[in-house]
């Protein structure tokens, strides 16, 4: 498993980590088994919302991490209906109740939010400082937004920006992931199999991507993961509420794919014309 410093924050996380995004309508049973199997095989990394479930998916973490909260890079985030200064206190308290922790590694502004941002920020400064969370980041936020929270936050305080990106999304690779790179930023690449939407085998992609898997000796998956996380600041947080899943996952993490398995994936899949902004699900 690779693993790789996140931001400016000095934590090595794994480039692959696990998303947890609708587990409350999974078999919980299942659910608590996948992430606790996937901490096993150093999927350390693990992405919640307060808005998940309406708190649920929390709460069922918090039973997938009992006796484990210190192997694990928990992140949260603050739903952007209460990102002012205080809802953003409180709904971090919120977040760490359900979880049954008593800080959070990462907490993020789940998307831009109407209060200022400014304030947002001053709230996750005061979390910092009062050790209710490590660090803090953002999602879905395009370049100028990004460049925007720097000018706020300062540089090297906000870990990363979460955006989507898979296959048939690349359109991050333009403006949002330089941007990223230049500020030391990470990308946290979310639903990175298309959120269902992986390319059949009997596609033209699909195809492709069985004979670079066939070639190393893996499955697809873990080709879309190694190629979603081929540079130094992405990580990718898949999905996975089955044990078979989050282990064929956690292979992503091992792939070194060679330079021309990345060319063969960027034709199968190209990244399209020039697009500012970030696309969302
Ligand atoms: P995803 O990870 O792209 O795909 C999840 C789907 O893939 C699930 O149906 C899952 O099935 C299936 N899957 C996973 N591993 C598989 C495997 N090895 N073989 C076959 N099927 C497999 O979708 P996502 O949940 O949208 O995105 C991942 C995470 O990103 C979310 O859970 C969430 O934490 C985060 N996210 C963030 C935002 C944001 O706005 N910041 C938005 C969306 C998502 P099973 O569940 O049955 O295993």
């Amino acid at each position: 498993m690779k693993t790789r410093k996140l931001g400016a924050t000095g934590v090595s996380v794994h480039t692959i980590g696990q998303g947890t995004w609708m587990m409350e309508s999974d078999d919980h049973y299942e659910v608590v088994r996948a992430i606790r199997r996937g901490i096993d095989l150093g999927m350390n990394h693990i992405d919640t919302a307060e808005i998940y479930g309406n708190g649920r998916v929390e709460q069922l973490l918090a039973k997938a991490l009992a006796g484990r909260r210190e192997e694990v890079f928990l992140t949260s985030k603050v739903s952007p209906a209460n990102a002012s200064f205080k809802g953003t206190i409180a709904a971090c308290e919120g977040s760490l109740k359900r979880l049954g922790t008593d800080h959070l590694d990462l907490y993020l502004l789940h998307w831009p939010s109407s209060y200022p941002l400014h304030d947002t920020i001053r709230a996750f400064e005061k979390l910092v400082a009062d050790g209710k969370v490590n660090f803090y980041g953002v999602s879905n936020f395009d370049a100028s937004a990004l460049r925007d929270a720097v000018d706020i936050a300062g540089s090297n305080k906000l870990a990363c920006n979460q955006v989507l990106y898979h296959l048939q999304e690349r359109t991050i690779e333009h403006e949002v992931l330089p941007a990223c790179k230049k500020l030391n930023i990470s990308l946290v690449a979310y639903s990175p199999f298309g959120a269902g939407s992986f390319p059949s085998s009997r596609s033209h992609g699909g195809c492709v991507l069985k004979k670079i898997a066939d070639f190393h000796g893996c499955s697809a998956r873990q080709v879309a993961l190694a190629f979603l996380t081929r540079r130094r600041n992405m990580f990718a947080i898949p999905k996975a509420s089955y044990l078979e899943h989050v282990e064929e996952n956690a292979g992503g993490g091992l792939l070194e794919l060679t330079a021309e398995d990345i060319q063969n994936i960027e034709e199968a899949f190209p990244l399209g014309p020039w697009q500012s902004g970030v696309p969302v699900l």
